[in-house]
């Protein structure tokens, strides 16, 4: 079916039947005029004999006539008449009258030909028929003595005409066979170039733009070939133009990521040779952005594009036999990350020089406009096939690698082991759950006394989530809420013990007892638009005065962007709405700016307390911290005291609250109720018993 369409939808077939046909058509009018010119041939071939046999018979007849020798005349005439084709012989006297043969004499045949004989003194042929009928007239010294009749059968040896045309077949079959291999040899010579053609527009339609054609002819194919080659080399560059736009990175000149993910799908597979991906990130580039400008950064870039390709260049040799001699691939995939595929690269030795050589080039300083500026990265690196077999999870892999080296700080490179995508896989878990149990209601909080040093009352206390497991456990901060801050989950967590917190304090106003609550702040809760109103909202539901709340923020966030926290802050603390450092002294923040921002307490960090008893520097910065905070009218809170030591410390260098298991660890509100009403009642007994004592 398909060879009977390929037939039909080519040239070639269709010059074959038409020539072929031409061919027939050719042959059966030489067949049929070679019939009628042979036939016209043999007819004139035999008036001709007829004809001769006349003469020849007039001049036998003529002596015995001359002589009037009847008897031979008779015989003669018998002998003539019996020849073949003779169909009659006859001798007349000038008037007409048949002389001879003797049993025709006296009757009378002054016939056409007889008369046209007389007439013109000359032989007279007349063809009717198929007969030949002609008069010879003979002479004597001049005078007419008799007329030979004779008729002759031009249809004896004759051929019929379709007998003629079966006889000339062979010339059409000639004909046939010459002219239809002659004219499909010049029809296929003439076309040639058309084949050629058609081969490289396959060709070019198959994404092959590379091919041209030889143009040799100066005919209309051959002009067709030339403008084909310009064509093509248009489209060429167009598709190439097109291409280094869709697959280029303008600023670096290297691939970008399409090509990368492009070129990474096909290399990285179980067949292909194996080789190293690594992820390479800039630390801080958005810092010099920010700082030089954004035409500086690209420069930036610009520069550390060329080293990155420098060291490709150098290093690609000792790669390139074990890699078949794939070429290695440098890519820009986003703002400020870099990747390197190299093929054939398997020995860690090796790919560990390859990284040391990157920082360091990434590290030498880069002269912009004036000064100089010096970047650290971190690279992240992953084996194909070894940590995974395809594209998509060898990103994966090289992804967890970059997160580990950027949690061993700048200047790093890591590679993938496959215990980073289980803690992986664990977090995404927990996300899950996390999100599962804020449905279920599963968050309580708990609450831990804050401890007045001079009064040795409870003077307010700190709210600490908890995650209350269908199961009965109770899970502690430490173990969910970096996964919470990290899904985001953190705002809805943060949101809930903000409200729940402030409900509680409400309560406990209500019940008398003058205790105020400490709530802590993540990072992305305080970065919201919204946090200032979500505060004056939870305040306004629970009807709590904001000098009853407490909002805990860690160096980190106040430090990240101090405009905006001054803003955010503002409006609260005109309110009332108090500010803690929480874990002071654990950040790396500047001391003077610290110090400048508006907060109220300083919460020491427990690292140091704890560590007090045997370290002598911790004993010297809670000392600072206490006389610092006492100068510039901070409040301060102690967390972590756990031994009598520890307080009878604090308690020597004016710390004003104190927070721990020596006192209390964190608690249901019930029991923290409980402690309040105990303390309380405790409170009125001294009362009492100084009043007794006074009076
Ligand atoms: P933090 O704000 O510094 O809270 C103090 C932590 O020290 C609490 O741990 C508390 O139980 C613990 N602590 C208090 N006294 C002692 C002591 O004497 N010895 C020891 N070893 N530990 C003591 P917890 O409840 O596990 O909370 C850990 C951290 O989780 C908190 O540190 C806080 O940063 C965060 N966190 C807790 N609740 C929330 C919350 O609702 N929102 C946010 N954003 N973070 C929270
Ligand atoms: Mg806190
Ligand atoms: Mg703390």
């Amino acid at each position: 079916m398909n060879l009977v369409h390929r037939m039909h939808s080519s040239l070639a077939f269709k010059a074959f039947l038409l020539i072929g046909m031409a061919a027939l058509v050719a042959s059966f009018v030489v067949v049929f005029l070679s019939a009628r010119l042979e036939q016209s041939d043999r007819q004139a071939y035999a008036q001709a004999q007829g004809l001769a046999l006349a003469n020849a018979s007039a001049a036998a007849l003529t002596p015995a006539l001359f002589s009037n020798d009847s008897d031979v005349v008779e015989q003669t005439l018998k002998r003539l008449s019996d020849q073949n084709g003779v169909l009659r012989l006859r001798v007349m006297d000038p008037t007409g009258l048949v002389i001879f043969p003797a049993n025709r004499r006296n009757t009378a045949d002054r016939g056409t030909d007889f008369s046209r004989a007389i007439h013109a003194g000359k032989t007279s042929i007349r063809v009717e028929n198929n007969t030949l009928y002609s008069a010879v007239p003979l002479f004597e010294n001049g005078r007419l003595r008799a007329v030979v009749g004779h008729s002759y059968d031009l249809s004896l040896n004759q051929a019929g005409f379709w007998a003629l045309v079966v006889r000339n077949i062979w010339r059409g079959l000639i004909l046939l066979g010459v002219a239809v291999p002659a004219g499909l040899l010049v029809f296929i010579r003439l076309l040639s170039p058309l084949g050629a053609l058609n081969k490289a527009a396959e060709q070019a339609a198959a994404g092959d733009l590379s091919v041209r054609l030889d143009v040799t002819r100066c005919d209309e194919l051959g002009r067709l070939s030339s403008n084909f080659n310009t064509m093509l080399d248009r489209l060429k560059s167009n598709f190439d133009r097109t291409r280094w736009l869709a697959y280029g990175d303008s600023l670096t000149r290297l691939s970008n990521k399409t090509a990368f993910n492009e070129r990474l799908r096909k290399l990285v597979r179980l067949e292909r040779p194996p080789g190293a991906l690594l992820l390479i990130d800039l630390d801080g580039f958005k810092r010099f952005n920010d700082a030089y400008g954004q035409d500086e950064g690209d420069r930036i870039l610009t520069i550390i594009a060329q080293r990155l390709r420098k060291i490709i260049n150098a290093h690609a040799p000792k790669f390139a036999a074990a890699s078949g001699n794939i070429r290695p691939l440098l890519s820009r995939l986003s703002g400020n990350e870099f990747a390197m595929l190299i093929p054939g690269a398997r020995s860690a030795p090796e790919i560990q020089n390859l990284a040391n050589a990157i920082l360091t080039d990434i590290a030498a300083p880069i002269d912009l406009s004036g000064h100089s500026a010096s970047l650290s990265a971190r690279i992240g690196i992953a084996l194909y096939p070894h940590d995974a077999g395809d594209a998509r999870n060898l990103l994966t892999s090289v992804n967890f690698a970059i997160d580990e080296a950027k949690k061993n700080g700048g200047g790093t490179w890591c590679f993938f082991e496959p215990s980073m995508s289980q803690k992986a896989i664990r977090r995404m878990t927990l996300h899950n759950e996390l999100r599962q149990a804020m449905r279920e209601n599963e968050f309580i909080v708990h609450y831990q006394p804050k401890i007045d040093v001079r009064e040795g009352t409870i003077a307010g206390c700190e709210a600490l989530v908890r995650w209350q497991q269908s199961s009965g456990k109770l899970v502690g901060p430490g173990d969910f809420i970096e996964a919470a801050e990290e899904s985001g989950l953190i705002c809805e967590i943060g949101d809930f013990v903000l409200e729940e917190s402030c409900l509680a304090a409400a309560r406990w106003a209500k019940e008398g007892y003058d205790c105020g609550v400490a709530v802590n702040v993540s990072a992305l809760q305080f970065a919201s638009n919204d946090f200032t109103q979500v505060v004056f909202r939870a305040l306004d539901k629970a009807g709590l005065p904001p000098s009853k709340l407490e909002l805990e923020l860690t160096e980190s966030v106040a430090m990240t962007n101090p405009e905006r926290m001054l803003e955010q802050i503002g409006p609260l603390r005109e309110k009332g709405v108090r500010f803690a450092i929480d874990d002071f002294g654990t950040g790396h923040s500047s001391l003077a700016y610290l110090t400048r921002l508006p907060f109220d307490v300083f919460k020491i960090d427990k690292s140091f307390v704890q560590s007090m008893t045997e370290d002598k520097h911790a004993r010297v910065i809670v000392q600072t911290v206490l006389a610092m905070a006492e100068s510039l009218g901070y409040r301060t809170v102690a967390e972590g005291v756990e031994t009598r030591e520890h307080f009878a410390f604090l308690q020597l260098h004016c710390c004003d609250y104190v927070q721990g298991y020596y006192f209390a660890k964190p608690m249901f509100e019930a029991d923290l109720v409980s402690m309040l009403a105990a303390e309380k009642a405790s409170l009125a007994r001294d009362d009492i018993e100084a009043f007794a004592k006074a009076v």
